[in-house]
């Protein structure tokens, strides 16, 4: 079994299913097997660290004070599970206008790598979209398309540039081949 420094994960899609813009906490759900998987994959990995992409701020469609309270409550749920989350980054930015905060840009792991002295070589990216896959790969982590989400579609769009290292029905099917 392989171990890592830090597993990144993406939010919407990968953790909790992704209706489009959540902008309150009601609307906020961990997919039922979320825990479960984080727990298996806590035997190859001692820290998580969440990096999302949310331009629903960057479009007024999410208040940044409602996204501190999903947030928290993320927190909390990490917390009351015994897994260590080290951090929750998210870019506001609207796609029109992005940052290299926005993934695929690599900004938001920069400051991680920084603020939390993660090895990122040694660590891997969870996520259902492209962007996710092209952010691990840009740092050379390994690299999880889980097929939750905005997954199916992404895996139509890969190519011989966005490989990801694994491709699973979702995390839970992920945390199990990663520590078997
Ligand atoms: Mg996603």
């Amino acid at each position: 079994m392989k171990k890592y420094d830090t597993i990144f994960l993406d939010r919407d899609g990968t953790l909790n299913p992704d209706p489009g813009y959540i902008s309150d906490l009601k609307d906020f759900t961990f997919f039922p097997f979320t825990f479960k998987a984080l727990k298996i994959m806590s035997k190859c990995c001692d820290r998580f660290c969440i990096v999302s992409n949310q331009s629903g701020i960057g479009r007024g469609l999410i208040d940044e004070k409602n996204l501190k309270v999903i947030h928290d409550f993320i927190r909390n749920t990490f917390s009351e599970n015994n897994l260590k989350l080290v951090d929750i980054y998210y870019c506001p930015d609207h796609p029109d206008d992005a940052s290299e905060n926005r993934k695929p840009g690599t900004g938001l792991f920069d400051k991680a790598e920084s603020d939390h002295g993660i090895e990122m070589e040694k660590s891997m990216m969870v996520g259902d979209a492209g962007s996710d896959i092209e952010a691990g790969v840009k740092l050379n982590m390994d690299t999880m398309l889980v097929l939750t989400g905005k997954g199916p579609e992404t895996l139509q769009k890969l190519n011989e540039k966005l490989t990801p290292k694994f491709v699973v029905e979702n995390l839970l099917v992920g945390a199990e081949l990663i520590t078997s």
